[in-house]
């Protein structure tokens, strides 16, 4: 298990390019088409792919260092966004779906072939992103996808391996992306989280 957290660490850092944060932003942000309409995700098996169909545009999209997001190879960081639950549908191959952890907050829908995590639902209708599923957009071939916004949970990389010695130049490369580094979701998103407290006070 360590052995693989430092493999997978080195081979995220010592690049030549620098730190692969995730292909979507290491390969250039890709922007935001506006009317754009969704499209399919799909998970990396190569025969019976499960397939979910999405319906209109993502919304905050991020990279999070959580240890909780599925993070593709050799990345810091996954990359996550939302979208109403009533726009995913599961369209192919739900029978190879499970959760990854059930007593999480978020539930973690995962094909048990490929590892591959294929949404992320929240049961509990008063948590404050009740509604809400967690989607990686990177596993659509459709262009146009709301582009990442900003990083969230960048001090959680630690947890799984960073040297903090590296936070600096982490931080640093996340901010020449455009991607203000945060240790907890964004300002936005964390006063939504304190306004849904207040008002079901
Ligand atoms: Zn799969
Ligand atoms: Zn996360």
């Amino acid at each position: 298990m360590i052995n693989k957290i430092v493999s997978k660490y080195k081979a995220a850092f010592c690049s030549s390019n620098g730190v692969h944060i995730h292909p979507n932003v290491d390969n250039g942000i890709q922007p935001t088409s506006d009317n754009f309409e969704g499209g399919a995700l799909k998970c990396h098996c190569r025969s019976k792919i499960v397939t979910v169909e999405i319906k209109g545009q993502s919304a905050h999209n991020h990279v999070c260092g959580c240890s909780k997001c599925w993070k593709p190879n050799d990345s810091l960081f996954s990359q996550v966004a939302v979208i109403p639950r009533d726009n995913l549908k599961v369209t192919n191959n739900e029978s190879k779906l499970q959760v990854v952890d059930e007593s999480a907050a978020i539930k973690r829908f995962a094909c048990k072939d490929c590892g591959v995590h294929m949404y992320g639902r929240i049961d509990n209708t008063d948590h404050p992103f009740f509604g809400l599923d967690f989607i990686h957009t990177e596993l659509s071939a459709e262009k146009g996808w709301s582009a990442p916004e900003f990083a969230a949970f960048v001090s959680s990389i630690i947890e799984t391996g960073t040297n903090p010695e590296d936070m600096g130049a982490i931080r640093k490369q996340l901010q020449s992306q455009g991607l203000e580094p945060y240790d907890c979701l964004s300002p936005v998103l964390m006063d939504a989280i304190a306004t849904h407290i207040a008002n079901s006070k």
